[in-house]
């Protein structure tokens, strides 16, 4: 989640930093700041809203003169987009000033400590707790009171640390957060990716977890968890500028693929508690009020809506409610039967979705409690549910989305025990199984990325094609629909999505030697009932690509070629199999040589009707 850079050495640092905060806009941010140390004190500028506002309020940081300094680019997750939570943020004398990227998963707890002792908080992150710890735990020594203050922290964090006491100095440390350090012969900096630096120096440390530096103006200090002094090899880049900013991919879209299992882990760790119970944060429902639902509708676009396609066979089998999945284009117009005793979920990436929007007021207009999955904090419709869920995927850059659409997934399978849970409709062994099976999903999902290259050898081979076919059943019915689009949106190669027993209804008659059929077969109890519907389109002549779980020796014998994946709890496999069909997609159009990022027609954010 955006941007760190810091700077210490012979010049002015406050141009610099804006600089490289400039360099480090593409990552997607709310608001921007700095913090300079001159003369053994801390000033600090920062606004909400695009880097021009601050630049334009600080005449492009030239009225700072000190040579030290750290900067930021907020993407906003706890607090909305302000300037009161912009970064940096003071520690309460304000002799600590930090920067942070990343979420503290346990701030509440340290925030109230923290109150009980007085300190008074000046804005709504979860970032200020550390600012106010670095004074709690200051011995002095700057190392070791950066240490102390890690040690109480959970979560994910790259720091960049300013100290009036250490007017020399810059500290940063990083756990699960990206962060480097680089050195050039004018000074020395940190940044959470290497764009930031690119136009000064080549030569970096990669900051591995928990390891913390020290930079003076001409030399840099690490340190590993346990305070002791390491030597760090030395990297040169040799990355061209744009990919620097994929961070070595060639595309948004491969690089948000692969960031799947850390945004996956940020959106569900801090919401399982040390009791094996889910904490949904910020969601002010009670008990008694979920109890009175008579139904749930789920409205979204796109993707978000075949998030919803699994919400409701999830929802439905978890909870025992019944749960409606519409268009908001079409809800919108169509009398929705929606009173006060409905739960409307809305999925949103950007939270700004026009049709989404639209059917999230009609909702309300009709008396209906809205809930929101979004990605962006401060959206228009997060501000206008009743109660919201925030992906914690970061900034998506591709148009076609997959970490966003991972994320909201994960949230509904949450949000349906999270129901269950309350309603009594769930016991407490399938609950923890379920849990810990979700807490496993990222490690099983990198597995399947660690076979991209394999998929990119099978896509290849799809380029050629102009028509193809993805089959499935239940919850593999929902990601066909996904899988579908992910291929037709970036390759432009014509793909549709039918729920396996309804070709027979007529699009079997498109069936002809060497059509490519896609079958889904995940869902174990159902898998019988695919495998047929395989052998029909296989007596037909189609070329069929088998998804199944590792050890279903029965459909290799039916289909051309498999793709095996791991195993999960059976209701969470679509965060699976959805990995291998959107490598698909994305090789494909790579190999047939497409605009990945940028597909003709298509914008991220659909603020239009
Ligand atoms: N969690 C912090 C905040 O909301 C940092 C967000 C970021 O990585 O930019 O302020």
């Amino acid at each position: 989640m955006c941007g760190i850079i810091g700077f210490i050495g012979g010049e002015q640092a406050a141009p610099i930093l804006l600089g490289g905060l400039k360099k480090l806009e593409y990552r997607g941010y709310d608001s921007a700041g700095i913090a300079i140390l001159e003369n053994g004190q801390i000033d600090i500028a920062k606004s909400k809203g695009r880097l021009e506002i601050l630049y334009d309020k600080i005449d492009g940081g030239r009225s700072f003169h000190g040579t030290a300094g750290i900067g930021h680019t907020r993407w906003a997750t706890h607090g909305e987009p302000s300037d009161a939570n912009s970064h940096p943020h003071r520690s309460r004398s304000g002799k600590f000033a930090i920067v942070h990227n990343g979420i503290i998963e346990n701030y509440a707890t340290l925030k109230a400590q923290l109150q009980d002792k007085g300190c008074e908080f000046a804005s709504e992150t979860d970032t200020e707790v550390i600012a106010h710890l670095l004074e709690q735990n200051d011995t002095g020594d700057l190392l070791e009171t950066i240490r102390r203050t890690v040690a109480q922290l959970e979560g994910s964090y790259a720091l960049g640390i300013l100290s009036e006491e250490h007017p020399d100095e810059i500290a940063c440390v990083r756990c699960a957060s990206p962060l480097i350090v680089a050195l050039s012969d004018g000074g020395n900096f940190i940044a959470s990716d290497v764009t930031a630096v690119l136009p000064y120096t080549r030569h970096i440390y990669q900051l591995d977890d928990g390891e913390i530096a020290l930079l003076r103006r001409d030399d840099v200090t690490v340190y590993n968890a346990e305070g002791r002094r390491i030597e760090k090899e030395l990297k040169t880049i040799t990355w061209s500028v744009a990919a620097a900013e994929k961070g070595g991919y060639e595309h948004f879209m491969l690089k948000e693929i692969m960031e799947q299992p850390q945004a996956i882990s940020a959106t569900i760790s801090p919401r399982i508690g040390n009791d094996g119970r889910i904490v949904l944060d910020g969601i002010s429902l009670t008990k008694e009020e979920l109890k009175a639902f008579h139904r749930i509708f789920i409205l979204a676009c796109g993707s978000a809506y075949h998030v919803g396609v699994v919400g409701k066979y999830v929802i439905e089998e978890v909870a025992r409610i019944p749960v409606e999945v519409d268009i908001a284009s079409e809800f919108r117009y169509r009398m929705p039967l929606v009173d006060e005793r409905s739960l409307v979920l809305i999925i949103s990436q950007s939270g700004e979705t026009a049709d989404t929007l639209a059917a999230l007021r009609e909702a309300k207009s009709r008396g209906a409690r809205v809930l929101s999955i979004v990605n962006v904090v401060g959206s228009t419709i997060a501000s206008e549910s009743d109660d919201v869920l925030y992906t914690w995927a970061g900034p998506e850059i591709s148009v076609a989305t997959t970490k966003a659409y991972s994320t909201q997934l994960t949230l509904i399978y949450l949000l349906a025990f999270y129901i269950a849970d309350a309603l009594g409709r769930v016991d407490t062994l399938t609950l923890r199984h379920a849990l810990n099976e979700l807490i496993a999903l990222p490690d099983q999902i990198q597995k399947i990325l660690d076979q991209a290259p394999q998929i990119e050898q099978f896509a290849q081979r799809l380029c050629y094609l102009d028509h193809a076919y993805f089959i499935g059943r239940n919850l593999d019915y929902a990601v066909a629909l996904e899988a579908s689009l992910k291929l037709k949106e970036i390759s432009y190669i014509h793909s549709e999505a039918y729920a396996a027993g309804e070709l027979k209804h007529g699009t079997i008659s498109l069936i002809e030697p060497g059509t490519f059929v896609a079958a889904l077969a995940c869902c174990e109890r159902l898998f019988d009932k695919t495998v047929s519907n395989i052998r029909e389109v296989k007596a037909r002549g189609a070329q069929v690509l088998c998804v199944t779980q590792q050890g279903n020796e029965a459909a290799a014998q039916q289909a051309d070629h498999v793709f095996y994946v791991p195993r999960t709890y059976p209701l969470f496999m679509p965060s699976i199999e959805v990995v291998p069909m959107q490598l698909l997609g994305y090789y494909a159009a790579k190999a047939r040589g497409c605009d990945i990022d940028k597909p003709r027609n298509l914008a991220k954010s659909v603020t239009v009707e």
